[in-house]
């Protein structure tokens, strides 16, 4: 199934873990309500990217624009070459703030003037839903919420799974995680493990 999907040249992504993955959708632009989102509120980035993007060759591309109109998200367009022997000539342009990186147009591109490329800074994947619900909440500065105003977390083995995730994140989230918590508990907790 997920090669007939890669076949129709839909977006194959999961759930944004790295471990037990519940979901994994394969999407067409046209009504796919993830790549609408994606569309509607591009800047808000409501789809998680890949770690790669792509890089088109201005050089090599001959604007036909078959990138164009497999791109789900409407990253890539077709803008002037700029050349003056042919002013009538298009290059494709990717506006990398609202790109997938899922690699469509890459396939689209008969031509070979895309390649797709490691993003400079990978985007992190959570291990797990708690996991990716506690950096979520770092994040958006509601850890708080997460922890005192969610019922199903109001249980002592719930809070210490909650600390424990907290705790193998990286130092700089582990002090925001803090703060935002204002727990001396959780902060001499952090202290005393010296992480
Ligand atoms: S990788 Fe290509 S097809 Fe996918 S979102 Fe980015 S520009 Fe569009
Ligand atoms: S499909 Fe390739 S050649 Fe055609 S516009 Fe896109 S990058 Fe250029």
């Amino acid at each position: 199934m997920l090669q007939k999907a890669y076949d129709y040249n839909l977006v194959q992504f999961g759930e944004n873990v790295r471990e037990k993955v519940s979901f994994i959708c394969n999407c067409c632009g046209c009504c796919c309500e993830a790549m609408i989102a994606a569309r509607r509120f591009s800047i808000l980035n409501p789809v998680h990217t890949t770690n790669f993007i792509p890089i088109v060759s201005e050089s090599a591309c001959k604007g036909c624009g078959q990138c164009v109109s497999a791109c789900p998200v409407e990253a890539m367009t077709l803008v002037s070459a700029n050349n003056p022997a042919n002013p009538n000539m298009k290059v494709a342009k990717l506006d990398e703030d609202i790109c997938l990186g899922c690699g469509l147009c890459v396939r689209a591109c008969t031509n070979k003037s895309i390649l797709l490329k490691s993003r400079p800074t990978r985007v992190l994947t959570p291990l797990n839903g708690t996991h990716r619900a506690v950096v979520m909440a770092i994040e958006r500065g509601k850890l708080q919420n997460l922890i005192f105003d969610n019922q199903v977390l109001w249980s002592h083995r719930a809070l210490a799974g909650v600390l424990g995730v907290i705790l193998k994140l990286p130092p700089l989230k582990q002090v925001l995680a803090s703060k935002q918590l204002k727990s001396r508990y959780l902060e001499a907790l952090i202290n005393r493990l010296g992480i």
